[in-house]
């Protein structure tokens, strides 16, 4: 479906059959960087290019790493760029808010699937796949303790809008799903699986760093009772100069500090596009403006 970094516009809009509903999800653990603004500027270019609609949502599940102060300058940030979610500000959801809709949906998992308490560590796995060893312990909950979702196993398939078709065993991957840390915190696979099926997004749009999430996402949707699962782009991310992402680095990419140095925001726009490759040169470009980054005829670095 089009190149690595431009979607084909005609095929997404077929597949989707109508206006796409997408999302822009920042976790509040950090300041908005570059990074971001190139989500963004994905998010509503290809949603205003196919006369879709976004929407914020705040994902605040990691009630550890999640401030109130981050969230305000996200916010503020996004603002000052001019990327304007559909639905304003106000019905804005914060996961925090609704922790029910995420207990309700363990309940639901329970009468298909067992549900288990586990006392595991990241260290205890070793690695990303999880060996089940709590799953016939019947342990009860408790401090320390988080919850797994036993998966179906199974092949996921899926054609990204711009990676192409993709393929993933989600059981193999990562084993029976983390769905409540051992903090007590719902974990994001849980949390943006429920909200991208109780708020209907058809289209999510996102950083390639999460493309290995999507099997295990789709499967989970699924089992929630999620007839269509949403299509699925994930884009490239950019680095700094150590190669690192960048919400791992944040520094001098940090918007406000970009702003204080006296950037305006179709700059800081045009800075993330020509990062990321979706412009040849530096230049301004308006929040208004980013669908043309998409449109037939836009230009090629
Ligand atoms: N909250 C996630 C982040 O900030 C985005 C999750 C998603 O788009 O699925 O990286």
């Amino acid at each position: 479906m089009g190149s690595s970094l431009r979607p084909d516009l005609a095929r997404l809009e077929a597949v989707l059959d109508a206006p796409p509903l997408t999302r822009f999800a920042p976790s509040p653990t950090g300041f908005l960087h570059l990074g971001h603004v190139v989500n963004a500027i994905y998010v509503w270019g290809i949603a205003r290019a196919l006369g879709g609609r976004v929407l914020l949502r705040v994902e605040d599940h990691d009630r550890i790493r999640s401030r109130p102060e981050y969230e305000a300058a996200l916010l503020r940030d996004l603002e000052w760029l001019g990327f304007e979610p559909d639905a304003g500000r106000a019905p804005l959801l914060r996961q925090s808010d609704t922790p029910s809709v995420y207990e309700d949906a363990i309940a639901q998992l329970r009468a298909t699937t067992e549900v288990y308490v586990c006392e595991c560590s990241r260290k205890d796995i070793g690695g990303e796949r999880y060996d089940s060893r709590c799953r016939q312990r019947s342990l009860s909950p408790g401090p320390g303790r988080g919850l797994r979702v036993r998966l179906a196993g199974g092949t996921e398939k899926f054609e990204d809008a711009l990676l192409g078709p993709l393929m993933q065993v989600p059981a193999e991957q990562c084993g029976d799903l983390l769905v409540r840390d051992r903090d007590g915190h719902w974990t994001y696979q849980l949390a943006v699986t429920v909200d991208d099926m109780r708020q209907s997004v058809t289209l999510v749009i996102r950083g390639s760093d999460l493309v290995s999430s999507t099997g295990r996402q789709i499967q989970l949707a699924r089992m929630l009772g999620r007839r269509n699962a949403p299509i699925f782009l994930h884009h490239p991310l950019i680095h700094d100069e150590r190669g690192e992402k960048l919400s791992k680095s944040a520094g001098d990419t940090g918007v406000r500090d970009l702003r204080s140095a006296g950037l305006s925001a179709p700059e800081v726009i045009g800075l993330a596009a020509y990062q990321v490759g979706l412009i040849g040169a530096r230049e301004s470009i308006g929040a208004s403006e980013v669908a043309g980054l998409f449109r037939a005829g836009s230009p090629q670095p």
